[in-house]
């Protein structure tokens, strides 16, 4: 928010000058009355007010208290007048409206209009100055009633410029600039009295056009202004029009400029200590920074206009400080702390009715909800402003214009806004889109790192299953070649074993030296029947199972120990001399019959007879396939060893058969054909047992 520099030393500027012109009387020329000596010495102290306000205020209060009681009544109406407006113009209220009291009695008492209608004025400025600008109104229009009838350019061109400052106020510009125009009309170059107020004059006009959205007219009257300034070097004034040359700069957007001539009003102010011009300086710095969007500058100046504002207390300056602080806080992201004291400032403006600051602020109000994407509230105060802005402009062509451009504006505004808001929905959808696209992704990742798991799980399955197939397959082929019970090879595996020795044997055969036959011992527990009667199936197995053990020890490691069949075993002796034989057969006898075997906390005497037969009988060649045939002969041999007593081995020795009756000796009685002398068979007894035992 920016801030006129405008001083109620306007009011002055009728007091003093020569009236040629008024707006409102009409064509008759009025010719105001030459000063007095009396009246030329007030100017003169009025016009130190420029530079020194308390030393005008001073002097005119000593002059006026050393008038003597028959002074003049235009002579004590002129000292009054000049002291009530320069309190006035340095916000002493209260003393002014003393005086004003003062000036009452004497109009009062001399039946003078002149006083009355100044008396009017000077309660019109007071009211202007509290903000209750409608009262003030009506007021200085009874004023204006009595300078009619007074008729005198000076005092109608104060009531005029009054009446211009109350309708600026009110935002009625065009009115005000009226009024201005005709009190300006009153004043001529000349006297330096009259020059310092038609600067105030052109000022003012500035201000006017610049309310009216005119800032190039503004310019042109600020220029005149500070042409005039410089020739009479009056510093206050140029500091006041550099401060508003800034303000019509910046409403044209030349930023640049506006710092430029902000920054010239600062440095007067400064040089002069007067610190409302400063704050003001400050103020349209920081404004000047926020359009440029340099937010943390906008902030320093807001704060040190804030800082100066709490000494000289002007509520103007506090309102705008306020909404440039909290502007350049949502600039710099703070919206909620930014927005309340754009709000706070506000507030203090609609104390005052200042309804063009009210709207120029809800205008930068939203503009600032905009940029922060805050749509919603930016149209809430865009209408709030189109509101003021249709009631602040209605009179003439212009301010028809400028409805019209302000509703073209609100709805360029309100498209806008609908645009940003659909970007705002696209970029949301977008922003879904993103985050389902996200989700897919995500999803994608989770599906393939199952997929992943789930291949890995199975893969680690179907490696196990594998695994397990080897070891079914590894326990499948133990178990087809060996017998549960016991762990010994079963007969499947002697058959294999047969058929591989074969092809070994038939290799072999072609070598010189001829190794030992190979012997089959089969074997067959004794009375296994009765173990089981007598002590339970549990106990013959653990029998089957000690013998295995036994019988394993007694063994060379290149034989084979068979689990045959029930209790029967099979041991195939590999390549062992004929004159070997019957030494091991006994051995393995003494393994089962030697110590009985334990079983629960008992021990069972157990037996075994055997049958057995060496490979190389006769002309029967080992590499026969028809080791079954041996086998057989072996068996007749074990039942034999049955026969004879068990607890025995009986072996066939010699067969003395030729190949092709061998099938006929199998046939036959094993008994007979010993007899005949065709086998000759050798006995070897188990180890002695107790007689109840191996006999039943
Ligand atoms: P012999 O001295 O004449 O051979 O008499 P035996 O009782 O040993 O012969 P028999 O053929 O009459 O009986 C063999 C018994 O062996 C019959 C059967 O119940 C038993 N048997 C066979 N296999 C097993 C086994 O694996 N466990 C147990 N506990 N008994 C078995
Ligand atoms: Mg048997
Ligand atoms: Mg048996």
């Amino acid at each position: 928010m920016q801030i006129h520099l405008d001083r109620f030393s306007s009011l002055r500027a009728c007091l003093a000058g020569l009236v040629l012109l008024c707006l409102f009387v009409g064509t008759t020329q009025a010719v105001d009355p030459q000063p007095s000596p009396i009246q030329s010495e007030i100017f003169r102290l009025q016009d130190l007010s420029e530079t020194q306000v308390a030393e005008s205020i001073k002097q005119l209060s000593e002059l006026k208290r050393s008038l003597p009681a028959d002074t003049a009544l235009e002579d004590q109406r002129e000292a009054l007048i000049a002291l009530i407006g320069l309190y006035l113009n340095d916000d002493q209220n209260e003393p002014a409206g003393k005086l004003n009291a003062e000036l009452n009695a004497l109009g009062q008492r001399y039946h003078d209009n002149w006083s009355n209608a100044m008396v009017l004025n000077f309660q019109a400025a007071i009211l202007r100055g509290e903000g209750k600008l409608q009262e003030a109104k009506k007021v200085n229009a009874q004023a204006m009633q009595l300078a009619k009838i007074v008729n005198v350019k000076r005092l109608t061109s104060r009531v005029n410029s009054t009446a211009s400052v109350i309708n600026s106020a009110l935002g009625d510009f065009q009115i005000a600039l009226q009024y201005q125009l005709a009190a300006m009309d009153a004043l001529e170059e000349g006297s330096r009295h009259d020059d310092l107020q038609l600067i105030n004059a052109l000022n003012n006009i500035g201000n006017l056009y610049l309310s009216l959205k005119d800032p190039q007219m503004a310019l042109e009257y600020y220029s005149k202004g500070t042409r005039l300034a410089e020739k009479m070097d009056d510093q206050i004034m140029l500091g006041m029009l550099a401060g508003n040359r800034g303000y019509a700069y910046s409403t044209q957007g030349k930023l640049t400029d506006a710092i430029k001539a902000y920054t010239e009003s600062l440095a007067i102010a400064r040089q002069l200590s007067d610190r409302r011009s400063e704050a003001t300086a400050l103020n349209n710095l920081s404004d000047a920074a926020y359009r440029l969007d340099n937010y943390s500058l906008c902030l320093q100046y807001a704060k040190q206009t804030l800082q100066l504002v709490e000494k000289i207390g002007n509520s103007g300056l506090k309102a705008s400080g306020l909404v440039n602080l909290g502007l350049c806080h949502m600039g710099l992201g703070e919206v909620q702390l930014g927005a309340g004291e754009v709000n706070q400032g506000i507030d203090i403006l609609r104390k005052s009715n200042a309804k063009p600051d009210i709207e120029s602020v809800l205008g930068q109000l939203a503009t600032a909800y905009e940029k922060a994407g805050m749509y919603r509230d930016a149209y809430k105060a865009i209408v709030e402003e189109l509101a003021l802005s249709t009631e602040l402009f209605q009179v003439d062509r212009d301010r028809a214009v400028s409805e019209l451009k302000a509703k073209y504006d609100a709805s360029q505004r309100e498209k806008q806004i609908e645009v940003l808001e659909q970007k705002n929905q696209v970029q949301s959808v977008e922003i879904k889109n993103k985050g389902l696209q996200r989700i897919i992704a995500t999803l994608s990742t989770i599906i393939a790192i199952a997929v992943a798991l789930t291949i890995l799980f199975l893969y680690r399955k179907v490696r196990e299953t594998n695994r397990n197939l080897e070891e079914a397959n590894v326990k499948l082929a133990h178990q087809s070649t060996r017998d549960p019970l016991t762990g010994l090879l079963n007969r499947r595996a002697f058959h294999d074993a047969m058929q591989f020795r074969t092809q070994i044997t038939e290799r072999r055969s072609l070598g010189t030296t001829t190794p030992p036959p190979h012997a089959l011992v089969m074997l067959d527990i004794d009375h296994f029947k009765r173990i089981n009667d007598n002590y339970g199936h549990a106990a013959g197995d653990s029998v089957l199972v000690e013998l295995s053990k036994r019988l394993t020890h007694v063994m060379r490691d290149k034989d084979m120990l068979m689990r045959w069949g029930g209790e029967e075993f099979l041991v195939f002796l590999n390549h062992i001399p004929t004159a070997n034989l019957p030494q091991v057969v006994e051995r393995i006898l003494i393994s089962v019959g030697g110590r009985q075997v334990p079983f629960e906390n008992n021990t069972m005497p157990v037996t075994i007879s055997a049958g057995y037969i060496s490979l190389q009988q006769g002309d029967t060649s080992e590499v026969d396939p028809n080791w079954e045939k041996m086998l057989n002969l072996a068996d007749s041999a074990l039942y034999m060893a049955k026969t004879r007593g068990r607890n025995q081995a009986i072996g066939i020795k010699v067969v003395n058969v030729k190949k092709e009756e061998f099938d006929a000796l199998l046939e036959g009685d094993l008994e007979n054909s010993i007899k005949q002398g065709k086998v000759i068979i050798e006995q070897i007894a188990g180890p002695e047992q107790h007689e109840a035992m191996v006999e039943h």
